[in-house]
């Protein structure tokens, strides 16, 4: 099996486990090892769009909010993946507290480098459960 064999592999291997979480799927090859690597940047023509689609309305609390107050969320928490259905609005709060949650949850892990990536999935999408049921509970 040669390299882009086995990337591809990786990657189909990958979206496999993504698709079990409810997780838009990904052409990142690599493994996410945390903020430092190269984030993205999201243009103000893109950041526009998806508020538009989003009607400006926080995808976790529901609320809407004036443009100053939204952020765009990487829904898989890899800032380098700037899809569209990678990215949703949520109000700064919102933001913050996945945020938070996510940062808990990765560093109860272990070290950065020893956590794999279906495991990083598993805690995404726990951090995103846990920000909902905060909500409801409101
Ligand atoms: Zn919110």
């Amino acid at each position: 099996m040669g390299q882009s064999d086995f990337m591809a592999e990786v990657l189909k291997q990958k979206n496999a486990i993504r698709k079990q979480l409810g997780l838009p799927p990904t052409s990142i090859k690599g493994t996410y090892l945390g903020p430092r690597r190269t984030a993205g940047v999201i243009s103000k023509v893109k950041r526009k769009k998806l508020l538009k689609r989003d009607k400006h309305t926080c995808q976790i609390c529901g609320r809407r909010f004036p443009e100053r107050n939204l952020v765009p969320n990487h829904i898989d928490h890899d800032r380098r993946h700037n899809a569209m259905d990678n990215l949703e609005t949520t109000c700064a709060g919102c933001n913050m507290n996945e945020g938070i949650i996510y940062s808990r949850l990765l560093r109860e892990a272990g070290p950065r480098s020893e956590v794999l990536e279906a495991e990083r999935l598993q805690i995404v999408e726990k951090a995103r459960r846990i920000v909902r049921e905060q909500v409801r509970r409101k």
